[in-house]
């Protein structure tokens, strides 16, 4: 009976899970596996990073887009500690994700040793499966528990893994691991389906939101909105479950959404929500029925009154209501959202002609889409950056648009096109962030330059950390600790052995665009845009006109520029 190394039966197993990536940083105390996954010549591609928080960032955004498990590693102390935001963005996001963290050998625990930090106690609030391995037996079995169960739970898995034990040499007979996983779905139960659609047939004005749970369900969401003719609103994530070109697509909800979807909800009298989670209930129906179908019973009836639960998958769920619904060719509640809809798309249109310098940020969205391809990935980041994307971007089914959606963590942008670009080569991946996020993890545009993943990153350059400018503003403070210095990203992405085009002035936006599709390695576009663009919501709330009329009379008041807002006509015509 021969003897194979703990770390080394592990790489096996994770090579028979199908993982075909590791993004992390080696070091002392994960060294081990390290080196099996060196030794063993893996069919797993190990992506050193520069900092760690890339890593479980870059995985969290694999899974998004996949769907499979997302794997980063990194030593112990240090190297875990700043996992910890790309594992809080999985945990919250509802993505599987692997973790293997090093930790100090087990013979010295609790000495007080170099990096010594208690990672099982760390990783307690943001894991599903937290586990310190114990011994080189159990360590493969453990992994696949691990495995197992952040596809289950759709979180974070993760092992503290001490170096000496990994070490540890096993026998090389031990029966192999299954890595058959059954994922359990609820089935749909009858009367429930009945309900719904009993319901659904009796609603005069019925509105679709689309979650991210829904993404799933494409066709199916597509086929039931118009045999019911009603139309869909979508969450922030949920951006591409229909198109947005779609007739009956109303846009998005909330904050960052549009005001015909406002007011599809406020006039709606049955909600019919799909795979979603959608928080903020002041732009849902007031009083209307509902339907709700999710896979997680738990999430039934946790943010609305619901009428009827549909606990299953949605694409199984509405593939049934598309096969008995009575369906409906003409709507007048539909006609009038389409008509308002044409208003806002016209309101789009105008904001993205403005042909100007500084550029207007609706007028970059226009150039990136004449350069996106049919299935883009558009992996897009916090901030005002959000806010342009999902509002003036339009992103079909066959492309994917990825966010940090619930930890709304800075920084996940570039991350997210490195994990698009390593799990899809032959998909074009964008990411748009503004200069706040990306210089949160800037290091890492040299690792698309080391392994030739050839990315295009769009910086929305406006020197300033715009979004939280406009909360104070909408607070009625002061623009105060958010202006940033210059930095010539061009230049950046030149010295990190890519490409770079600074642009500032209008007229050099598209030609700028055209040649970053065009080359074949990483780009930055470095967009200086301008700084006085207000995200404005689809629709103000009475509390942030207040506040913006205490911002402007704090700024006459106290002799200060006042900021240029824009006209209060438009905000009066679109947004009120
Ligand atoms: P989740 O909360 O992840 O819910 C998905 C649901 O789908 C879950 O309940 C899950 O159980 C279910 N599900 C999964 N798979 C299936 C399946 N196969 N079948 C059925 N069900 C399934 N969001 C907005 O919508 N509007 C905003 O204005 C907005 N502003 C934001 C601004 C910023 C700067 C940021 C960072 C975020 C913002 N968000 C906004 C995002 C917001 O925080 C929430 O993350 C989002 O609304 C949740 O969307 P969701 O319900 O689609 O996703």
């Amino acid at each position: 009976m021969g003897k194979v190394k703990a770390s080394e039966a592990v790489v096996k197993l994770l090579e028979n899970w199908g993982i075909d990536h590791i993004y992390g940083i080696p070091g002392d105390s994960i060294d081990s596996m390290v080196e099996a996954l060196r030794k063993e010549e893996s069919k797993i591609k190990f992506y050193t990073v520069r900092h760690e928080e890339v890593a479980s960032l870059a995985a969290a955004a694999y899974s998004k887009l996949t769907g499979k498990i997302g794997v980063s590693l990194a030593i112990g102390g240090p190297g875990a500690i700043h996992l910890l935001n790309g594992m809080y963005d999985a945990k919250m996001d509802h993505v599987p994700m692997l973790v293997l963290v090093g930790h100090i050998p087990a013979r010295l625990t609790g000495t007080d040793y170099f990096q010594e930090v208690d990672t099982v106690e760390l990783f307690k609030d943001v894991a599903v499966y937290n586990k310190k391995i114990t011994s080189a037996e159990s360590f493969p079995v453990v992994v696949n528990q691990a495995i197992r169960t952040a596809y289950q739970e759709r979180g974070v898995a993760v092992l503290s893994i001490p170096d000496d034990i990994a070490m540890g040499e096993i026998s090389d007979n031990a029966p192999q691991l299954s890595t058959v996983f059954e994922k359990k779905v609820p089935g749909l139960v009858q009367n429930d389906l009945n309900n719904a659609v009993a319901l659904i047939n009796s609603a005069s004005n019925p509105v679709i939101l689309a979650g991210v749970g829904a993404k799933n369900a494409k066709k199916e969401l597509r086929a039931f909105s118009e045999r019911i003719s009603a139309p869909v609103a979508v969450t922030l994530p949920g951006k591409g479950a229909i198109s947005d070109d779609h007739p009956n697509f109303i846009g998005n909800i909330g904050k960052i959404g549009t005001k015909p979807a406002y007011e599809a909800m406020k006039n709606s009298d049955l909600l019919i929500m799909i795979g979603t989670d959608y928080p903020y209930a002041a732009y849902l129906p007031e009083g209307a029925k509902c339907v709700q179908i999710d896979i997680d019973p738990i999430k039934i009836g946790k943010r609305y009154s619901v009428t009827v639960g549909v606990v299953g998958d949605a694409a199984e769920a509405i593939a049934y209501l598309n096969d008995h619904v009575t369906p409906v060719n003409e709507r007048p509640f539909l006609k009038t959202c389409q008509s308002k809809m044409a208003t806002w798309w016209k309101w789009m249109d105008e904001d993205q002609e403005k042909k100007q310098t500084p550029i207007a940020p609706e007028a970059l969205m226009s150039a990136i889409e004449s350069i996106s391809e049919d299935d883009t990935i558009y992996s897009v980041d916090v901030g005002t950056s959000t806010v342009w994307s999902t509002r003036y971007l339009k992103v079909s089914e066959k492309q994917d648009f990825i966010v940090s959606a619930w930890l709304g963590t800075m920084g996940c942008g570039l991350p997210g096109a490195i994990a698009a670009k390593q799990a899809f080569p032959d998909r074009q991946a964008i990411a748009i962030s503004g200069d706040g996020a990306f210089a949160m993890v800037m290091q890492d545009f040299v690792t698309a330059v080391h392994y030739k993943l050839p990315i295009i990153v769009v910086i929305l350059n406006n020197k300033q950390l715009a979004f939280i400018k406009y909360e104070q503003q909408s607070a009625g403070q002061l623009k105060y600790a958010v202006d940033f210095g210059d930095i010539d990203y061009a230049k950046f992405a030149e010295a990190c052995g890519g490409k770079g085009f600074r642009v500032e002035k209008y007229d050099d936006l598209q030609p700028a665009l055209e040649q970053a599709k065009a080359s074949n390695v990483p780009v930055i576009l470095d967009v200086v845009v301008d700084v006085d663009a207000a995200p404005l919501p689809g629709k103000i709330v009475m509390d942030e006109a207040k506040g913006y009329a205490r911002f402007t009379a704090k700024s006459i008041a106290e002799n200060h520029k006042l900021e240029k807002m824009p006209p209060m006509k438009t905000v009066v015509r679109r947004f009120l």
